[in-house]
């Protein structure tokens, strides 16, 4: 059923009831004249909710939390986090509110969020407000990701609030309303854990078991048994990015979800020529976050996850610790499957090769890629013609042209499938010049480029004449990419 009155929305306050101690009940800023810049029709008719109803001037008042549904309790959430591995035990939305949980048409819970909505009394220094820029990027990554079917949150809208928001420059302001599976974060746990509260500990965990691994429940031990999802949901997931290329390039334990859904795209960035220390974000010096690194900071952030929960897996804690160890300890398997699932679908293998023809290839092939600097996606994509006959479009991208003929030639001996490839390997991922150049561009009030850069990249797997420009990689003077923590 579509909603088409905004009046029949309805919000549930489960997460503000259930968990009181870790909510701020808070209203929005109002937004004087809020200016639609990009609503999601097809994510809005998927909730329920009626496009035309959410453009009239309530849908706006709604999308930027000035129009609250009767019932509902927007709030802030509380939740700590290491961030760039210290621990901070207090941030929460700062400038964040979860307007409550609608239920969609399926029956499921779904978070609805805005980001941008004014500070709360989690802001700390900050000033609560976002500018356009980086709320449409994460518009445009998330929306990229789940087209690629990888988990995600979602983004509904973005609304300019014709407030100017002081960063570098000055920047005209947006709110992200924002859709999640929901908002609890390795970094929930963290925060009732030190809050001292064990009973708090153990509702944030029956929440999580209810909302999104019930199987759980069933199990000896339920909160183990979640621990045991989240390590699963994670890994798949990470080994998602991983096969596409992609840097998140914060992943403070506040920006890691129980749901295993990607969250929170700040300094993000899919990469270009492949590169194993790619890293993207100004504050990231060390390169904490980079590429190569990313599966083993997941496991890192899953072990505060374990620590946090140690005293629901047993009431002695040598026995806690033990059983924490080796359900952390299925983190690589999981990884590795879905790694190398990911990998051989990549390469258009067939379920008969093993792991032991999988990955010795594609090891073999990545060094490749990256002693050429060769562009990830491109080659990727173009190997699938190559499965077909034609070697150019992937060939032409190697300097190497023996090592790659060699490698080539006992690849294609498997007899690799053309069709696969191409339903696992992306034509278009929002390349960081095409996302720089519309976000500049909206920033200036057209908003032509990133409604065709959005064009391209949620079909992602479907080449499109007229789109050339979205599948290649940047000019060479585009440059080292980086991207600012002002968000
Ligand atoms: P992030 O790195 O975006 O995930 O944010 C980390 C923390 O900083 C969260 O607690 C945010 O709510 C908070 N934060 C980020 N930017 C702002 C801002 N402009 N105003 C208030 N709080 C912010
Ligand atoms: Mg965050």
């Amino acid at each position: 059923m579509i909603i088409s009155s905004l009046s029949a929305v309805s919000l549930q306050g489960g997460f503000a009831r259930e968990l009181g101690e870790m909510s701020l009940p808070w209203r929005a800023d109002e937004v004087a004249d809020p200016q639609l810049l990009v609503l999601n029709e097809p994510l809005a008719t998927e909730l329920g909710l009626d496009p035309a109803a959410l453009r009239s001037p309530d849908g706006l008042r709604l999308l930027v939390g000035n129009l609250v549904p009767d019932g509902a309790t927007p709030v802030a959430q509380a939740y700590s986090g290491h961030q760039f591995g210290f621990f901070n035990p207090r941030l929460g939305d700062g400038r964040a509110l979860l307007l409550g949980e609608l239920v969609d048409p399926e029956g499921r819970l779904r978070d609805l969020h805005l980001k941008g909505s004014g500070r709360t009394p989690f802001a700390r220094g900050g000033d609560g407000l976002a500018a356009i820029g980086p709320m449409l990027r994460e518009y445009v990554v998330s929306e990229a990701m789940h087209a690629l079917g990888i988990p995600t949150t979602r983004s509904l809208a973005v609304v300019g609030t014709g407030r100017r928001v002081r960063r570098e420059t000055p920047q005209p302001g947006a709110v992200l309303a924002r859709v999640a599976s929901s908002h609890l974060r390795v970094g929930s746990f963290q925060y009732a854990r030190a809050s001292g509260d064990a009973e708090l500990l153990r509702r944030l965990a029956d929440h999580a078991v209810a909302r999104h691994h019930p199987g759980a429940a069933a199990a000896e031990r339920p909160h183990l048994a979640l621990f045991e999802a989240v390590v699963a949901a994670q890994a798949s997931l990470v080994a998602q990015w991983m096969l596409v290329g992609f840097v998140h390039g914060v992943m403070n334990t506040d920006n890691m979800t129980i749901s295993g859904e990607s969250i929170d795209y700040g300094p993000c960035a899919f990469m270009d020529a492949f590169d194993p220390a790619a890293v993207y974000s100004s504050i990231d010096e060390r390169g904490r976050y980079a590429y190569r690194n990313q599966p083993v900071v997941a496991e890192w952030n899953l072990a505060r996850l374990a620590e946090a929960m140690l005293p629901l897996f047993d009431e002695d804690q040598e026995r806690a610790v033990q059983l924490a160890e080796e359900a952390l300890g299925a983190f690589g398997w999981h990884y590795s499957t879905a790694w190398t699932t990911g990998l051989r679908a990549k390469l258009g293998l067939r379920p008969e090769h093993g792991a032991e023809v999988v990955s010795p290839l594609a090891e073999e092939l990545f060094a490749l890629l990256h002693a050429n600097h060769v562009d990830h996606t491109s080659f990727f994509r173009g190997l699938g013609a190559a499965a077909r006959g034609d070697v150019r479009p992937a060939r032409d991208l190697v300097l190497d042209l023996r090592a790659f003929d060699d490698w080539a030639g006992r690849w294609r001996a498997l007899d690799p499938d053309p069709g696969v490839m191409d339903r696992t390997n992306p034509v278009y991922i929002p390349r960081n010049h095409l996302v720089e150049e519309a976000l500049a561009a909206a920033t200036g009030g057209d908003l032509d480029p990133l409604g065709r850069l959005l064009e391209a990249v949620t079909a992602p797997y479907e080449e499109r004449p007229g789109l050339e420009r979205y599948a290649a990689p940047a000019a060479e003077d585009f440059g080292p990419y980086i991207t600012y923590c002002g968000t």
